[in-house]
């Protein structure tokens, strides 16, 4: 039995919570920005318009930057789906409504499914240079920190000296 008490982090199953279940989850798609357990992961896998997401296998600790993502690769006349082509001839990022409505005649439309995709599995690697990136500011400001201690105790030392002396020069007059 394990009773011990939940971190409170974690995260349940989205498609199960609709379902009034509580899963664990153990996955997160980068293309819905849900939560999967093991088994609506392998269902989302295998659903075909499901297929192609970037389900990743760690929960990320910060979904910022795949909700910011997220928005960016979104249509502008359809918000609610992704783009998936380019079209080169009006240099345009669209969707398939866009296509079969607006770009039906154009020629040069290239798929951006797999450009995406590359972006969308570097991001942990992005954030990991963030990271690094992040420390090693804080390394330069911990010293900074440092320094501006070092200086006031500087100071503060030499205020007692100045005090001291203020006495000193006190006790003799008196
Ligand atoms: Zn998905
Ligand atoms: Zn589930
Ligand atoms: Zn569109
Ligand atoms: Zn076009």
């Amino acid at each position: 039995m394990d009773d011990q008490p939940k971190r409170t982090t974690e995260k349940m199953c989205d498609p199960c919570l609709v379902e009034g279940k509580k899963e664990e989850s153990t996955n997160f798609c980068v293309n819905c920005l849900e939560y999967f357990c093991i088994n609506c992961a392998r269902d989302h896998r295998k659903y075909k318009q499901s297929r192609d997401h970037t389900i990743l296998e760690e929960l990320p600790h910060d979904t910022t930057i795949y909700r910011a993502f997220n928005t960016f690769t979104r249509c502008e006349f359809h918000p609610e789906i992704q783009i998936e082509k380019f079209c080169i001839h009006h240099d345009a990022m669209i969707c398939r409504y866009c296509l079969k409505d607006m770009h039906h005649v154009c020629d040069d439309v290239v798929d951006i499914d797999d450009y995406k995709k590359v972006e969308i599995e570097a991001i942990p690697q992005t954030l990991a240079e963030l990271k690094t990136k992040c420390l090693e500011h804080k390394t330069a400001l911990d010293m900074q920190m440092e320094e501006f201690f070092n200086n006031n105790v500087d100071v503060k030392d030499n205020i007692l000296v100045y005090v001291q002396k203020v006495r000193d020069v006190a006790d003799r007059v008196e």
